[in-house]
């Protein structure tokens, strides 16, 4: 057994929130031998930015790790029907990344080049080879653009059901309706968390808390830079015409993303003044300057309207990058939050890396160095 093991701990592990992140480590935890314990405030397991979010998932990012996460993530996702009794209802749509500025060219064709020596083979499109791959968008200022086969759509409420369903069978305690309001530390280390269930004591504890990690990091005594970003998505009626083929297109200088859903279109826009807040109301200002941006790029919008909308909170750090591994500030805390945008994709992938950096001393299936504590900079080249 792992050296954190002690027999007056009711859990050798401690994981604070039930979104994907907290019960696919629980998963991967419980599968080692380790006796798991996850805490969710809500009666639900998932209904944080897990429910909230788009269902995409690319390969095509600008770091290797954040590549080599999405590798693995589709690898595992792979085996999850045989594994979990659960389809997840993998899309390899593709993601076509518009164009429109030549920084963007320049800086892409490196980021191309990067993806290439990760065994991703991103095309490289001229605006004709779009025109025939996505005859309804509207191509006026595209310069180029970059496309992969493999990425796609996942069905973010399958991930979530799977992972809950393979971490009670291998034996972790699943609670929901209780929230951590604070910690007993001595010496250094977390004795117990304090929450409205009353005190939870354990050997390690992770904060997979989603955006609320920032809040429930103070709360313990530690500052975690995670901040929560309104971003908001609205779905059409149904159009006609459309199969589930039609890329996840992202007009990569406005943000805006666009992609099918159940014979409609889900689209979202983000907005790069929203300011760091617990707010998920619908902002109907914005609301307007999307869908009219969405209408540009896409005109058989107009054959449509929107039937659902909703905002759900990214957890944002200052460089846009995850949190993964254990937190300097006390000697038994660790982290798999702040995917700013990307969390639902990278949720098998890095629940099983947190699970080795606790379970081994670091992880080993899939390098995430660059994503352990750090410095935190501004933000490198975002394709959020
Ligand atoms: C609009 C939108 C679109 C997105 N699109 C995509 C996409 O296309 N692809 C993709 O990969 N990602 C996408 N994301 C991001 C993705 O949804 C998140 O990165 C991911 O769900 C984060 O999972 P999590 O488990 O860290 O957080 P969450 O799912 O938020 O889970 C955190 C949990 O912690 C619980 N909690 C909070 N405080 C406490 C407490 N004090 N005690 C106990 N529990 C607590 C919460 O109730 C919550 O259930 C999108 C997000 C949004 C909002």
């Amino acid at each position: 057994m792992p050296e954190y093991s002690s027999p007056a701990a009711h859990a050798d592990v401690v994981i604070i929130g039930g979104g994907v992140m907290g019960v696919s480590a629980a998963y991967h935890l419980a599968t080692r031998g380790a006796r798991v314990t996850v805490l969710e405030a809500e009666q639900l397991f998932g209904t944080g930015s897990t429910a909230l979010n788009a269902g995409g998932f690319r390969h095509q990012f600008s770091t290797a790790v954040n590549i080599e996460l999405s590798k693995l993530s589709l690898e595992l996702l792979g085996r999850f029907e045989e594994e979990f009794e659960q389809p997840i209802g993998y899309n390899p749509c593709g993601y076509l990344f518009l164009l429109d500025a030549d920084k963007d060219v320049t800086a892409f064709r490196d980021i191309v080049k990067l993806q290439h020596a990760h065994g991703i083979n991103t095309q490289w499109l001229a605006p004709d080879d779009v025109a025939r791959l996505a005859p309804q968008v509207n191509l006026d200022g595209i310069l180029a653009a970059t496309f992969y086969e493999k990425d796609g759509l996942v069905d973010p409420s399958g991930i979530l059901q799977g992972y809950v369903r393979g971490a009670s069978r291998a034996g972790a305690t699943l609670r929901t309706g209780v929230r951590v309001t604070g910690a007993r530390v001595e010496n250094g280390r977390i004795e117990a968390l304090q929450t409205t269930a009353g005190d939870v004591s354990g050997g390690t504890f992770l904060l997979a808390a989603g955006p609320w990690s920032g809040e429930v990091g103070r709360a313990i005594g530690v500052d975690v830079p995670v901040v929560p970003i309104r971003r908001q998505i609205a779905v059409t009626s149904p159009i006609p015409g459309l199969t589930k083929k039609f890329p996840f297109v992202i007009d990569f200088s406005q943000s805006l993303y666009f992609h099918y859903e159940g014979g409609a279109i889900l689209t979202g826009m983000s907005n790069r003044d929203e300011p760091p807040a617990f707010n998920t109301a619908v902002d109907e200002t914005w609301r307007e300057q999307h869908v009219e941006a969405a209408m540009r790029r896409l005109p058989l919008l107009g054959e449509s309207e929107i039937a659902h909308e909703w905002a759900g909170l990214y957890e944002v750090t200052p460089d846009d990058q995850a949190i993964i591994g254990r937190l300097p500030q006390l000697e038994n805390l660790y982290a798999c939050t702040g995917f700013s945008g990307h969390g639902l994709m990278h949720g098998p992938s890095a629940g099983l890396a947190v699970s080795e950096e606790i379970f081994d001393g670091a992880a080993h299936t899939v390098d995430i160095a660059p994503l352990r504590w750090r410095t935190f900079g501004a933000g490198e080249y975002n394709v959020v």
